[in-house]
């Protein structure tokens, strides 16, 4: 079994690169060099010198005792929270800004959701001192105000999108867009496993270092280099591509992915992309999205900004189709949930994006020794007023 792209940039029958003629030359461009340039011992040098000093790597594997007391299982957090600006996206943007140098672009464009991918792109650009523009819909920008004042503070344009629904979606046509009209100075810094190839592996093989890191981590602590179960949350797929990387083709690791289910995979208010989602064509790729009928892409729902998208990227689409991994729709409830539950048994907050991985916990039956490793993407600073807010749903389940 094979679970990496192809030489065509596919994934089984998801991925590819599905882009308007003008950005013919300059994908090419990426897709002849990224290889040579992130493998070279160069790169190699200046991107780990940049993960160990200015992100703070190695993350840490944190034993969570209490956790593993409660589920019956030996529990482990990758904990990606305690990087630079606060989750796992600044070690994409780290090498995909190094790759940009190294190929002479002078000019850097990002999408953003929530905010958090605008940010860790900003904060690459401030300490390469490149020019740095974020589009980000209106409607976010609204509801992520602080988001968008650290882009400005780190010296970015943001520009609001006022198309379609005004969210990531349409960011993401928008970023596409400037680029058709710029393409030869212009990077694109992809947020997530998605975007046409060779993003998806690109940002797959940026994000790796998770499960580099764990491997030896687990050999250190558990006299094995591989766990029993690894779960992540997985919104367009990078924080699991980088936890899973190393282990996709290792059968004795069980991978389980907790997707945004909002109100429901079944109900029309959900993020459930894998669950729900018919073959499509969404930002350049071929992957799983929510659309209706005629093909109009539909407006994915969650409580969650970093999971707020109606697509998935395609390695995560044919892992899922291959029945490589399984792949649980966690409801807003659950995550409220999850994110309480961390915080009060390990004093850890979690972002509410991870707390999704966290409530696959409670879905899933462990033996008492099985080593299970979660990734904790991105700390919860930033949902505080969504916890509070939302504590009720909590309490429906325990007593916090
Ligand atoms: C953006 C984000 C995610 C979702 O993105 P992936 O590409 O699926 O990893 C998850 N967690 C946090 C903390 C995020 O900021």
């Amino acid at each position: 079994m094979n679970y990496q792209v192809d030489e065509k940039g596919f994934y089984g029958e998801f991925g590819g690169a599905y882009i308007p003629e003008i950005l013919y030359a300059t994908v090419k461009n990426l897709q002849e060099h990224y290889l040579p340039i992130i493998e070279s011992q160069e790169f190699k040098d200046e991107y780990h010198a940049l993960l160990r000093d200015y992100v703070g790597r190695p993350s840490p594997l944190y034993y969570a005792g209490r956790m593993s007391e409660r589920y019956g299982c030996q529990l482990y957090l990758k904990r990606e929270d305690l990087n630079h600006t606060g989750a796992h996206k600044i070690n994409n943007t780290v090498g995909q800004i190094l790759l940009a140098k190294k190929m002479g672009k002078t000019r850097i464009i990002a999408e953003t959701g929530a905010g958090q991918h605008g940010v860790a792109t900003a904060t690459v650009c401030a300490l390469m001192g490149m020019k740095c523009e974020v589009f980000m819909g209106a409607t976010d920008v609204e509801r992520q105000h602080t988001n968008v004042e650290r882009m400005k503070m780190l010296g970015a344009e943001v520009h609001p999108v006022r198309t379609g629904n005004m969210t990531l979606s349409d960011a993401c046509s928008e970023a596409i867009r400037d680029w058709c009209c710029h393409p030869s100075d212009t990077f694109y810094i992809v947020g997530s496993t998605m975007g046409p190839h060779p993003y998806p592996d690109l940002v797959a093989r940026m994000q790796s270092v998770i499960s580099e890191e764990i491997k030896w981590q687990l050999q250190e602590k558990v006299g094995r280099d591989y766990p029993d179960y690894l779960i992540a949350c997985i919104g367009g797929g990078s924080n699991a591509a980088g936890t899973i990387y190393h282990y996709m083709d290792d059968e004795r690791v069980r991978i389980v992915l907790a997707e945004a289910g909002g109100h429901g995979w079944d109900t029309d208010y959900t993020a459930a992309t894998i669950h729900r989602g018919t073959t499509g064509i969404l930002h350049g790729a071929k992957m799983l999205v929510m659309q209706d009928d005629d093909g109009q892409i539909q407006e994915a729902f969650t409580i969650s900004a970093g999971l707020d998208y109606p697509g998935v990227g395609p390695m995560h689409c044919n892992m899922a189709r291959q029945g490589r991994t399984q792949v649980l729709s966690i409801n807003d409830d659950e995550a409220i949930y999850g994110g309480y539950e961390l915080t009060r048994m390990e004093g850890i907050i979690p972002a509410i994006e991870s707390a999704h991985a966290i409530a696959a916990l409670s879905k899933l039956t462990f033996k008492q020794d099985d080593v299970v490793v979660l990734t904790v993407s991105g700390r919860g600073d930033k949902d505080v007023e969504t916890y509070l807010k939302n504590k009720q749903m909590a309490k429906e389940y325990g007593n916090f």
